[in-house]
């Protein structure tokens, strides 16, 4: 292998830093990788079979300002103190998506938003997938994209990127940019200024050419008034749910059908056929649906890919029925948005039939946003959190029944005595819930099994 010059310092030892420091080292550049905290001992192993040179628990500073290059882990935020001191001594810094991007002239399909990202980019995979294209996940789901490219090439990527990803993106080019929504998320590391979490999605449109394409939802009222200021070459792809004449996906209320219109493919399937149901999920699979139309995947093989999708984990996972009152598990709301649309597809009845679990650790929500819907449709909320004061005051003169708990099976018991016959048990808390688990996921686990043992008794 020719020996490459660049010096390479890979900050945080996930999956995305060790994947770039793979590729560094097959790139034959020197390497060295240093995580302030633990690097999962999985990673250990790896990073010491490589023989790539690394630490943890803490930066040696000499040994990284002396980088001509430093690919950062999303999760760095700028102002950690080891990033002002890379960024005053003019080292660039880049993200591992940009890094691995210089390095393959795959075609790229990359999908970012505040909801949805997850099930979108897991849908068009399994779409690709299934049409037997050799395609490969990366991005927030999956492998590193540094390490596919450097080990397992694929002719297609779709990949999932976050405000905090797209943050260190400078050169790289989607040939499918995709964004699905923009609301108020992570303020708190964009100095509360909305402008400049927008400005980070919109950094999803660089480089685009005229062959290019960029899917967006036509609806969205942030995307609508950026597009204002913002120029692209790519060719627009808005989708809606309204047949407007600019759209290139839509729902035909007459026929009840969707309908996707690209310069190669034209075609419709029933609305009932897709296998993810609410309205959120018809716009994600109107955007699946759209990037697999542009990469000119055969009509039959969209329809049943669109059709037996089975879903994403702690994403309005139905997890089953106990006398006859529906649980389901919706962890992975952990901001306002994305709870209104689980609200939203609910059973609406004559008295309101939902227990809605809220709580977990508030990134300075406005809960104004579900009101209408909780009044409609929810006859208690169970707030779960180390602290439900914002909850029970907001909420409490809202709801037939509020409870205050501080675990997940206080809540779960609460939730069992709160619902009858016919009624739905909803976690879509709206928040992140590191005030009592380690993860969106663990959460929603821990809520699947309290839930499986409720049918077992
Ligand atoms: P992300 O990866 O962007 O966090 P997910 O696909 O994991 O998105 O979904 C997160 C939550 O957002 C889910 O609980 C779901 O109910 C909601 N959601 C999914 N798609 C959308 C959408 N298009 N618009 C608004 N909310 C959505």
């Amino acid at each position: 292998m020719e020996s490459n010059p660049t010096y390479t310092v890979v900050l945080g030892g996930g999956e995305s830093g060790v994947g770039a420091a793979i590729l560094a080292k097959d790139l034959g550049m020197k390497v060295f990788l240093s995580d302030f905290g633990t690097v999962p001992a999985r990673y250990a192993d790896i990073l010491s079979a490589e023989g790539i040179d690394w630490e943890q628990g803490g930066h040696t500073l000499d040994k990284i300002l002396s980088a001509d290059q430093v690919v950062k882990s999303p999760g760095i935020p700028p102002t950690a103190p080891v990033m002002k001191a890379i960024t005053e001594k003019g080292i660039p810094v880049i993200s591992e998506i940009e890094f691995a991007g210089r390095y393959t002239k795959s075609k790229m399909v990359c999908i970012t938003g505040s909801n949805g990202k997850t099930t979108t980019t897991m849908l068009t995979y399994h779409i690709l997938r299934d049409a037997g294209v050799n395609v490969g996940l990366a991005g927030n789901v999956g492998r590193s994209l540094a390490l596919q490219v450097a080990r397992e090439p694929h002719d297609v990527y779709v990949i999932e990127l976050s405000s905090f990803q797209l943050e260190n993106m400078y050169d790289f080019r989607a040939n499918i940019a995709v964004i699905l929504n923009i609301t108020p998320d992570h303020l708190d590391r964009y100095d509360g200024k909305m402008q400049n979490y927008v400005n980070a999605k919109f950094r999803i449109l660089n480089n685009l050419t005229p062959q290019d394409a960029f899917i967006y939802w036509h609806d969205d009222p942030v995307i609508a008034r950026q597009l204002e200021h913002v120029t692209t070459e790519a060719s627009l792809y808005p989708f809606s749910e309204e047949p407007l004449p600019e759209s290139r996906a839509w729902v035909d209320k007459e026929s009840d059908e969707i309908v996707f219109s690209t310069p190669g493919t034209s075609m419709t399937m029933p609305r009932s056929e897709l296998s993810l149901h609410g309205l959120h999920n018809l716009y994600n699979s109107l955007a699946a649906g759209l990037s697999a139309c542009l990469l000119d995947i055969r009509r039959d093989d969209i329809r049943r890919a669109l059709s037996d999708f089975e879903g994403v984990s702690h994403r309005l996972e139905r997890i089953g029925v106990v006398d006859g009152v529906t649980w389901i598990n919706d962890s992975k709301a952990t901001n306002v948005n994305s709870c209104w649309y689980a609200l939203e597809c609910m059973p609406e009845k004559a008295d309101p039939s939902v227990v809605l679990i809220l709580g977990g650790k508030d990134k300075g929500n406005d809960y104004s946003e579900i009101l209408p819907l909780v009044r409609r449709k929810v006859k208690a909320v169970v707030c779960m959190g180390k602290d439900n004061a914002k909850l029970l005051d907001f909420f409490s003169a809202e709801v037939p029944a509020i409870r205050s708990t501080h675990s997940l099976d206080d809540a779960v018991a609460a939730c069992r005595e709160l619902a009858a016959e016919g009624d739905t048990v909803l976690l879509s808390p709206c928040c992140a819930s590191f005030d009592l688990f380690n993860s969106y996921e663990h959460r929603g686990d821990l809520f699947r099994d309290a839930v499986k043992n409720l049918s077992s008794k």
